[in-house]
C-alpha cells in the first residue's frame, strides 16, 4: 500500500544516487485522488508532480503542504494556471512554451524555475528538444529575467536494450554536468520513473518521478 510503498523508496534513495547527491523524490500523482496523494504525503513525499493542468486546478486545494511540480504536456494557453504556483515545471520542450513562461512570470513579478525537456530517445510520440540542442536551448533561456533554468528532464525509451539505456543516461548526465560546471543554479537531473529509476539513479539521476510504484497501476493511460 501507499504508505509501505513511499517508505521503502525512501530508504532506497536515502544514499543518494552514484555520485552521493542527494535525490529527490517526486510522488507523480496523475488519475489520484488528493486522499491517496495525502496518504504519501503523510508517509513522507515533500515533492508531488501533476500531468494535466486541468487536474492540478481540480486537486490542488484539497492537497496538503508539498512542493509543486509539473511534469506533463503543458499547452502556452495554460500556462496562466500554474504561474506562481507550480515551484518547478520539467516539461519545457519548445521555445514558444519558454517564451509563455517568461512573460506571464514577469506579469506578476516572478521568476519561474523550469528544467528543459530532452527527447533522448528522439521518439516521435514524446515532446522535448534534442540531446545535441540542449545546451543551445540552456544559453537561450538562462539569461531571461522571468525564468530560471535548474536542469533537465527526460523519459527514457521504452526499450529492454540496458547497454543502450545506460548510453542515454550517461548522456543525459554530461549534459546537466556540462552546463552545471558554470551555473550553480543547474542542480536537478530529472531521470526515471517507476519502471527504470534503479537504473537512473545508478548512473547520475538526482531527481526521479514515481507513479504506479507508490499508488500502484493506474486505470487507464493519462500519459
Ligand atoms: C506518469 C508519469 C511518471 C510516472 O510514471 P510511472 O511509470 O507511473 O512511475 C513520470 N513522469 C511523467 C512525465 C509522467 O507522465
Amino acid at each position: 500500500m501507499i504508505e509501505n510503498n513511499v517508505r521503502s523508496i525512501l530508504s532506497s534513495i536515502s544514499d543518494g544516487n552514484c555520485f552521493h547527491e542527494q535525490i529527490t523524490l517526486v510522488a507523480a500523482t496523475k488519475m489520484r485522488t488528493p486522499e491517496e496523494i495525502n496518504r504519501a504525503i503523510r508517509a513522507g513525499i515533500t515533492d508531488i508532480g501533476e500531468n494535466r493542468v486541468q487536474e492540478f486546478r481540480e486537486k490542488n486545494a484539497f492537497v496538503m503542504q508539498a512542493n509543486r511540480h509539473f511534469i506533463g504536456h503543458l499547452q502556452t494557453n495554460k500556462v496562466k494556471y500554474l504561474i506562481g504556483k507550480i515551484d518547478l515545471i520539467h516539461s519545457v520542450d519548445r521555445d514558444e512554451l519558454a517564451d509563455a513562461i517568461e512573460t506571464r512570470s514577469l506579469n506578476e513579478n516572478l521568476r519561474t524555475d523550469i528544467l528543459i525537456q530532452i527527447n533522448i530517445g528522439n521518439e516521435a510520440s514524446k515532446g522535448g528538444y534534442r540531446a545535441e540542442e540542449g545546451r543551445k536551448v540552456y544559453e537561450r533561456f538562462h539569461s531571461r529575467a522571468g525564468l530560471r533554468v535548474r536542469g533537465y528532464m527526460a523519459m527514457l525509451p521504452n526499450t529492454t536494450d540496458g547497454s543502450l539505456l545506460n548510453r542515454l543516461c550517461d548522456d543525459m548526465r554530461a549534459l546537466y554536468d556540462d552546463v552545471r560546471k558554470t551555473d550553480p543554479d543547474i542542480c536537478f537531473l530529472s531521470l526515471g520513473m517507476s519502471g527504470d529509476w534503479e537504473r537512473c539513479v545508478s548512473r547520475g539521476s538526482n531527481m526521479i518521478r514515481i507513479g504506479t510504484a507508490i499508488f500502484g497501476a493506474r486505470q487507464t493511460s493519462a500519459e
